[in-house]
């Protein structure tokens, strides 16, 4: 800090990203600023990932809970929900990690930091002292657009798209002790999704399609979710709670069972506005963000150590906040490419996205990572998407095509 007062970074925002920046800032050197309006605020949500994006300072004691080749089971033609196995899905060849929330806090120590404890307007972070000051509040929600508007209910009486509306991922969970879910992981470690329609259906027909997702807890509970992956706004809770009912009785696993059981509700916004010009932005208000998964916070650790190098960089060239997002290249990850595929996601029909999550589960082990992974580079993310493309029958294929076409 200079005698004047001024830090070499300001940290906005104590969430995973920020406080994984703020931490890692400490360690290289630099003098940190972190404001937040609850800095002790622990993180509740369920936070999970690929391992392999983990940077390794991270103490392994971080990772509260780890499957090994989690399935996607979406073939439309496999038996019905309640007797397909994991061999009937296709495993994803990598580790599927869990984060312990509070020792990953207690792994991103914030001592020597100066701490304040408000909100930041963004005519404020303009004129924070420091020489970098990084945007980390997390996502403000933004639409596709007019361009992009499509109306109408569908039969299960869920908004498929709104004007101007926000995309959202919802999704509603409950935990469950691990022999009540183990009929439904039946021998996979973990279920990334289950595309098959809950009530047993062979098709979606014209109902907004939702999965379901099952993962372990740190707390050795399993996570069961209803996920719609993205919607304007899709499946409310209530909805996804009744579709999980129904999903988990066909597995013998009953309504009572449910209502005694921990739950989580998810929203998460799939496109974020653009920050202020001010600052930096990382973690889910930056490109650390993946518009076609939700998820930053792994990105967001695998890009700290590259992102504090390049504040350490700009503190000694005397740059002040840049006008840039930092992270973006090489470790960010391509924002364009993705949000043409939320946008073909948003718009393509029920069954045919069943057909495009069963072709990328055929996908060779590398390139669905490719996809998964907001740091994977924009050539890298093109061709995963047209192994993708290549694995669609002709009738989805085209399907997509009409949907990619703005
Ligand atoms: C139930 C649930 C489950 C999820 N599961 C996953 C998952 O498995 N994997 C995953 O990657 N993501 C998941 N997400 C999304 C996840 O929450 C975000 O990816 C993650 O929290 C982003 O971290 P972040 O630090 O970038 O932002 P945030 O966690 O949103 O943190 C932003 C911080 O900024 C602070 N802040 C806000 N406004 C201001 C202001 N004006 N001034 C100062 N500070 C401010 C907030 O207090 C907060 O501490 C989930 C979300 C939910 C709700």
């Amino acid at each position: 800090m200079t005698p004047n007062g001024t830090c070499d970074v300001a940290v906005v925002g104590l969430g995973p990203a920020g406080r994984a920046l703020a931490h890692r800032s400490l360690s290289a050197g630099l003098s940190v600023l972190a404001i937040d309006p609850a800095p002790q605020r622990p993180w509740r949500q369920t936070l999970a990932g690929w391992t392999a994006q983990l940077p390794p300072w991270l103490p392994r004691e971080a990772v509260g809970a780890v499957a090994d080749d989690p399935v996607i089971r979406a073939d439309p033609s496999a038996e019905s929900s309640a007797e397909c196995g994991a061999g009937s899905g296709y495993p994803v060849r990598a580790r599927y990690g869990v984060l312990d929330n509070s020792a990953l806090a207690a792994a991103l120590p914030l001592s020597g930091a100066r701490i304040e404890a408000r909100a930041i307007t963004d005519t404020e972070l303009a004129q924070l002292p420091a020489r970098v000051v990084v945007d980390a509040r997390g996502s403000r929600p933004v639409g596709l657009g007019r361009s992009h508007r499509r109306e109408g209910r569908n039969g299960d009486g869920a908004v498929n798209g709104v004007l101007n509306g926000v995309p959202l991922q919802r999704a509603f969970g409950v935990m469950f002790e691990p022999h009540v879910a183990a009929p439904v992981l039946d021998g996979a470690g973990a279920v990334l999704m289950d595309w098959r329609p809950h009530d047993g259906a062979t098709a979606w027909g014209e109902r907004s399609p939702t999965f379901l997702y099952v993962i372990p807890l740190p707390d050795s509970r399993v996570l069961l979710e209803e996920t719609c992956l993205v919607g304007r706004p899709g499946p409310d809770h209530t909805q996804l709670r009744h579709r999980l009912e129904q999903r988990l009785l066909r597995y013998g696993i009953g309504r009572s069972v449910i209502e005694g059981a921990g739950h989580e509700r998810v929203t998460i916004p799939m496109l974020r506005a653009p920050r202020t010009g001010a600052a930096w932005s990382f973690g889910a208000a930056g490109a650390q963000h993946n518009p076609i998964t939700g998820y930053s916070v792994f990105a967001s650790l695998a890009a700290v150590d590259g992102v504090v190098a390049r504040i350490a960089q700009a503190v000694r060239d005397g740059h002040r906040t840049p006008r840039s997002q930092l992270g973006r290249r090489p470790a960010g990850g391509p924002p364009l490419i993705r949000r043409a595929a939320l946008r073909a996601l948003l718009r393509l029909g029920p069954d045919d996205t069943m057909a495009l999550f069963d072709a990328f589960g055929r996908l060779p082990a590398r390139r669905q990572q490719q996809v998964l992974d907001a740091g994977a580079t924009t050539p890298e993310v093109a061709r995963a998407l047209y192994a993708q493309f290549r694995r669609l029958p002709p009738r989805s294929a085209t399907a997509l095509i009409r949907a990619s076409l703005v």
